[in-house]
């Protein structure tokens, strides 16, 4: 799904933190960490989901 980064200021795809995991091949703790470190953008919605950016997923995953 392609939703609005505001970090990136661009449409870019939303990967759900388990999606995202999956992905990058590590653990959904991991995400949450990346998120809480802001290493990767995340998107929010009003009852609290969480959406993380593909584009700076793979920025921070990079070795
Ligand atoms: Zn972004």
């Amino acid at each position: 799904m392609l939703l609005w980064c505001d970090d990136c200021l661009a449409n870019v795809q939303m990967f759900t933190p388990s999606q995202a995991a999956q992905v990058a091949g590590v653990t959904t703790r991991a995400i949450y960490r990346q998120i809480e470190q802001a290493r990767i953008h995340f998107i929010e919605d009003t009852s609290g989901f969480v959406l993380v950016c593909s584009r700076s997923l793979k920025v921070a995953l990079k070795p």
